[in-house]
């Protein structure tokens, strides 16, 4: 009987120690293997090797993650955004504006908007566009927000910080630069009649959420993308990245992130 056990403890362990063996040898080939994306970056590779032993996550997704700084923190290790004055333009807790960066071609809204708000010339025709066309199924696009400078930002973070915590205030709104709003490219909205937190509610809403992207306009803070915008959900804020890059968002279901991440900075 004591013979049998041993044969089987022995097998067991050998088993265990050949599992063990070819899993390692799976992971130092996979390890190797990031380079293989055309986003791969050199000089990150420390950082991908690290992430993936914290979280075994599959190649692609550690490049694309750490390539979004998700490894790190919130606003910690930040930059400076690229691509100034063009739609594929990333601002968000890791990618910065200047205080005196001032986007080329807002105009002021006359029409389907709050008074005195500015907005990118060619994303406001989209929006008239998108706003017509919307009337003609009986529904009201108005735009309550648009760009915001650089002061106005760091005024109103600071209007927040009165009655909330830091950690709490970050949850939903930007530090100054770090808003997308400086760059003129974003639209806040509502129905003119329902308040604009509640616009998830609204038929308006419903129709955005299935249209916008027709006229460059993709939904930025999505439910269940928290974690890589920085952002909650947000129904009322859209972000103007032309037709081409938001039918590729809506249909792939995606965030502007990882559509940058993947396309746009090589
Ligand atoms: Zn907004």
């Amino acid at each position: 009987m004591k013979k049998i056990i041993y044969v089987f403890l022995f097998i067991f362990i050998t088993l265990l120690i050949l599992f063990n063996f070819i899993n390692k040898n799976d992971y130092i080939e996979e390890k190797n293997n990031f380079n293989k994306f055309p986003f791969y970056k050199k000089d990150l590779q420390k950082e991908y090797e690290n992430y993936q032993n914290k979280t075994k996550y599959a190649d692609k997704k550690v490049v694309l993650d750490v390539n979004m700084h998700l490894n790190k923190p919130f606003y910690e290790g930040s930059v400076p955004s690229k691509y100034l004055n063009t739609n594929y333009i990333l601002v968000n807790k890791y990618n910065y504006l200047d205080r005196n960066y001032v986007p080329n071609n807002l105009v002021i809204l006359d029409q389907y908007a709050k008074e005195g708000i500015r907005l990118n010339k060619e994303a406001y025709n989209a929006f008239i566009e998108m706003a017509n066309d919307a009337k003609k199924n009986n529904l009201n696009l108005r735009i309550i927000s648009a760009y915001r400078s650089y002061d106005y930002q760091e005024n109103l973070y600071n209007s927040y910080l009165k009655h909330d915590s830091k950690e709490k205030v970050d949850t939903y709104s930007a530090r100054a630069g770090y808003s997308e709003h400086q760059t003129g490219l974003v639209i806040d909205i509502d129905n003119g009649k329902t308040d604009y937190n509640k616009f998830h509610l609204t038929k308006e809403f419903f129709w955005m959420k299935d249209n916008c992207y027709k006229y460059g306009y993709i939904l930025r803070y999505p439910l269940g993308k928290e974690k890589i915008t920085g952002y909650k959900y947000e129904s009322w804020h859209y972000r103007y990245v032309g037709k081409k890059i938001a039918k590729y968002i809506y249909e792939n279901d995606i965030t502007f992130e990882e559509y940058y991440y993947e396309f746009i900075d090589k």
